[in-house]
């Protein structure tokens, strides 16, 4: 048996119920897989599933909560047990603390950890060993553009996410000896919730109106969650390594990479500026 991609694959993707997550499994569906919405939002991940059923698709929906391993690894399990296999696990749930350090309390580190990171390595232990057993798997790890370089504003969502985009790689040389594909998710700005105050269960610390934060993410051109699905989807079909939709960011990444003291200094102007338009 191998890896099917996508018709009559089985896939897990957590914050399936929103955003991002929503669409890759609404995508995943349209493409004849058998989709698995977990999210803290069951009755939106429902609302999603009921949608993609009623257009021919299989779903279903799931309660999760991402930064409780014993539940991811049921979840994992129930799946598996009922559909004979799992093809792809989407580590996706994801939170957003915005707002600088010395805004913070010590809890905030831990809120956006527990869900971006912990998450993250709990979807893995739960769905490594299975994918191990079965010779075939691909986990695609959601980590963003400030996994890829440090970003103001996002101290905790940076952290998490780099550790992201770092156990994704380690994992992904090792995962390919038994069969497994591992790769990372890296958005740009896609127009999701997350934009708004950090998601459902985000939140802004620094005391920005919610209109002019939203303005400054139009400034970004969110691209629209289906055609990012879309984009994603053949780029987990090729099995690329680091996946970076929309494309033109990757700019920032080569700029990075190329020199991360420069990166800095023009980054650092970029924030101040920012900082002046918002009146903070
Ligand atoms: P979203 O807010 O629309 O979706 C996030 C989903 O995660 C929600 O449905 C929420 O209920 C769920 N969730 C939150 N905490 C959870 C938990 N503990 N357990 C289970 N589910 C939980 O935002 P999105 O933009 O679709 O975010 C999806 C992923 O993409 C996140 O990891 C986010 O960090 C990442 N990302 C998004 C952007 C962007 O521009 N939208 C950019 C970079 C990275």
């Amino acid at each position: 048996m191998t890896l099917r991609c996508f018709e009559g694959a089985v896939a897990i993707v957590t914050g399936g119920a929103s955003g991002i997550g929503r669409a890759l499994a609404e995508e995943m569906a349209a493409r004849g897989a058998r989709v698995v919405l977990a999210d803290l939002q069951v009755e939106l991940a429902e609302e999603v599933a009921s949608g993609i059923r009623s257009r021919g698709g299989q779903a279903a929906a799931a309660t999760l909560d991402v930064t409780d391993f014993a539940a991811v690894e049921a979840l994992v399990h129930r799946t598996v047990e009922e559909h004979g296999r799992l093809d792809y696990m989407f580590n996706n749930a994801g939170i957003a603390i915005g707002g600088e350090v010395h805004l913070y309390q010590a809890e905030d580190w831990d809120r956006v950890l527990d869900v971006c990171l912990r998450g993250v390595t709990h979807g893995v232990q739960a769905a490594y060993p299975v994918m191990i057993k079965q010779g075939y798997g691909h986990i695609v790890n959601t980590a963003s553009m400030a996994g890829l370089a440090p970003m103001p504003m996002a101290a905790s969502y940076c952290a998490a996410k780099h550790g992201v985009v770092a156990l994704s790689g380690v994992l992904r040389m090792e995962a390919a000896s038994f069969g497994v594909r591992v790769s990372v998710l890296c958005p740009g700005s896609v127009r999701t919730p997350i934009l708004d105050d950090g998601g459902k269960y985000g939140e802004m610390l620094a005391d920005i109106p919610r209109d002019v934060q939203l303005e400054s993410w139009e400034q970004t051109r969110p691209m629209d969650p289906k055609e990012f699905a879309r984009r994603t989807l053949r780029a987990v079909a090729r099995n690329r390594a680091v996946i970076i939709v929309p494309g033109w960011w990757r700019i920032l990444w080569w700029i990075h990479r190329l020199s991360p003291s420069l990166f800095m200094v023009l980054w650092r102007r970029i924030y101040l500026w920012q900082k002046r338009q918002w009146g903070i």
